[in-house]
């Protein structure tokens, strides 16, 4: 019994959103039971609500990218550690945050292996021995894997030291091509976001400071959290010659010349789960899209006494008519208060509630609570499965509405470096400004007022009039933001 008071209290101990944001989100990943820290420093557990969140992500995201020609393969977690230094900007940016392993077997290795903090190296040896001609062409394998990445400061989902994702790899006869597969997994990311997760994003090319370390071009899909704060979702990028010169990928060509072949990488994390967090949670927890949502729908029983004889039965008919028309439905059976399950629910997120008791029985009818607008409604049985469907749908579309009325209210355009900086004081959201292109230019920005240019959005106004923080003519139309 001494356990009662404390599951009754825990909804009340999230932090309020408004009141600090940060810690608001840490209390919705430990209370909803998304994830949970580890004995290892920086590394997260994901428990199975969450999982089954990524789960629900990478099916969707896995079926895009094999819908465009993509196919999946495996490639091991440890690089030798001479592979990792061949191309010489990649090594540069990734040293830091690299980890090794040293012994093997009770042995000092002879080489040192790195534990893989992205592919482009193991894979471009593969490639080198598999691509020979420009029949060989082009190569579309993505993997799903983890990867390690040294972090000082880590928050679930957002900056883990281990985190989960896909890396898809490609080569390409021609610049054009890679080019263009390069947008069009941009693209699809982009639609990916929006139809799934219901999160908007700007897609758009980085700036060389931001751009991944060894490639020719960086473009990156941002989105705006519910603090102002700006999120890289995922990044695409155009890695010209620069890796198949380094690991020597070369193909005979059409016209029997020698080439290298034209590269692209691009990757999606488990960090979208903290994306759909902050898009979309509220002062009582989580907010899920039904698209990503373990459980669309979860019925609770309501009933005295022998409730488990008279309405279980009846909510577990029902279920079982949901789930055959291709909804997720849990039953919440446990033996606790209705209000108290209420409140659960509502924590982790579940769009829709159906409250089954004797009286709604009789009524042939069930009572339906929705979690982003909290409207309550009666809904007949007949019909029912066609009506929940809809309302989930109707839920999914509210969503991303809500997200994009948000983006679009806190994001604005400054004509001066003062309105600039009195943004960032004072409501942050992505300002838009014109830039000189100058790399100093753009870190004394972010001395100044912490925002860091996110992208340069790819239909974005034609730069006019000059930088916002210099004279200089601007060159480009740049997105800025705080960002996590
Ligand atoms: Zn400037």
């Amino acid at each position: 019994m001494a356990k009662k008071p404390e599951k009754d209290s825990f909804v009340t101990e999230i932090t309020p959103r408004s009141e600090d944001f940060s810690k608001w989100y840490l209390d919705v990943v430990r209370k909803a039971e998304l994830a949970d820290y580890s004995p290892v420093k920086g590394c997260m557990v994901i428990r199975p609500y969450g999982f089954a969140i990524w789960e629900l992500i990478q099916k969707a995201l896995d079926a895009r990218i094999k819908a465009t020609g993509h196919v999946n393969a495996y490639f091991p977690l440890f690089i030798p550690e001479g592979l990792l230094t061949k191309e010489a900007e990649h090594v540069e940016g990734f040293a830091p945050q690299v980890a090794y392993v040293t012994h093997g077997g009770g042995e000092e290795l002879e080489e040192k292996l790195v534990v893989r903090p992205t592919s482009e190296a193991i894979i471009g040896v593969m490639y080198a021995k598999w691509i020979q001609s420009w029949r060989d062409l082009p190569v579309l394998i993505n993997q799903w894997a983890n990867v390690v990445r040294w972090e000082k400061v880590t928050r679930p989902f957002l900056r883990t030291t281990e985190f989960l994702w896909q890396e898809g790899h490609t080569a390409h006869e021609t610049a054009e091509e890679c080019e263009a597969e390069t947008l069009k997994i941009l693209a699809l990311y982009e639609e990916m976001l929006a139809t799934e997760l219901a999160v908007p994003v700007v897609p758009g090319r980085k700036s060389d400071s931001e751009k991944f370390a060894g490639a020719l071009r960086t473009y990156s899909i941002e989105a705006l959290m519910g603090d102002g704060r700006a999120l890289q979702a995922g990044t695409s990028h155009n890695l010209g010659q620069n890796f198949a010169k380094a690991f020597d990928i070369t193909f005979q060509a059409r016209d029997k010349s020698v080439q290298h072949v034209w590269g692209t990488s691009w990757g999606m994390t488990t960090r979208l789960i903290g994306a759909a967090i902050m898009v979309h949670g509220d002062d009582s927890g989580l907010v899920l899209p039904p698209r990503i949502a373990p459980y669309q729908v979860v019925i609770v029983p309501i009933g005295k006494d022998n409730w488990q004889e008279t309405v279980l039965p009846f909510a577990k008919q029902v279920a079982g008519n949901l789930a055959a028309a291709g909804i997720r439905v849990k039953v919440d059976d446990r033996d606790e208060r209705p209000g108290w399950k209420f409140s659960e629910w509502e924590m982790r997120g579940v769009p829709l509630r159906l409250e089954i008791g004797p009286k709604d029985i009789e009524k042939g009818q069930v009572f339906s609570a929705r979690r982003d607008t909290r409207e309550k409604a009666a809904l007949p049985l007949e019909g029912l499965e066609a009506r929940v469907r809809e309302m989930l749908d109707g839920i999914q579309h509210n969503l991303l509405t809500r997200a994009i009325t948000f983006r679009d209210e806190r994001t604005q355009r400054v004509g001066s470096y003062q309105a600039f900086k009195d943004v960032m004081e004072g409501r942050p959201g992505f300002v838009i400004a014109g830039w000189c292109g100058a790399a100093d230019c753009e870190a004394q920005i972010k001395t100044d007022t912490q925002a860091t240019i996110r992208n340069m959005p790819l239909n974005g106004a034609a730069p006019s009039g000059s930088c916002v923080r210099c004279d200089n003519p601007a060159q480009f139309e740049a997105w800025f933001a705080k960002a996590y």
